[in-house]
């Protein structure tokens, strides 16, 4: 069983991935909890060109095709390895943040966004994509830690991802559960659960 945590900056998606992996594993599955860009050795090395080298200026096709490289390394080697064998895989970003961010964010099409993934991944689509919908002003606010490249992208940038998200949530509402990002975190965790319960046999 695949689920894929999505959402912009900020919206808390490591916490609830790892609320979820916590409790997924209480109810006795093996869950693989992982994440883009940088999950594996090459993973890491693309996610430092992506997030350092790239601050100087990167050609945005460059960087459509360095996050579906990390999104093929990571398909083939953790994902469907752990999805054969029974493991439950949550995984912190997948292919919707890359049409969000290099689609609807950038000036690329959101089309040839999800195409490239598409061959990247050999058509992997998860069963559940959790979407954390805030907004971005007040994912702004929690950030404690030095902000990375992306902080410092003017509001409207951030504004277009968050409707990037909302629109492949909208096109596929089957596939999605989209939740208030803004609500405490632990009322977020309560309907990603509650979601969870109805498909999981848990
Ligand atoms: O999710 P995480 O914080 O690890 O992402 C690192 C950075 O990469 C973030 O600033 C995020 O906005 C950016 N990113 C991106 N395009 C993607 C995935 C992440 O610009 N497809």
């Amino acid at each position: 069983f695949f689920i894929a945590v999505e959402g912009g900056d900020g919206a808390g998606k490591s916490t609830q991935a790892e609320a979820l992996a916590d409790w997924i594993r209480s109810k006795g599955h093996e869950v693989v909890l992982t994440r883009e860009p940088g999950a594996t050795a090459v993973g890491k090395r693309l996610r430092s060109i992506l997030l350092d080298v790239a601050s100087q200026g990167l050609s945005h096709r460059t960087e459509a095709l360095l996050y579906a490289a990390d999104r093929a390394e990571h398909v083939d080697t953790v994902v469907r390895p752990a999805l054969e064998r029974g493991a439950v895989v949550i995984s912190d970003r997948y292919i919707d943040s890359s049409v969000a961010y290099q689609g609807a964010g950038r000036d690329l099409s959101a089309t040839e966004i999800a195409r490239i993934s598409r061959w990247a991944t050999g058509g992997l689509v998860p069963h559940l994509t959790v979407l954390l919908d805030v907004d971005p002003a007040t994912a702004r606010e929690r950030f404690t830690e030095a902000p990375d490249r992306l902080e410092s992208e003017p509001a409207e940038f951030h504004a277009r991802v968050r409707a990037g998200f909302l629109a492949l949530a909208a096109a596929d509402p089957a596939r999605y559960l989209v939740v208030d990002a803004g609500q405490e975190p632990e009322a977020v965790t309560t309907v990603v659960r509650h979601r969870l319960d109805r498909m999981l046999p848990l």
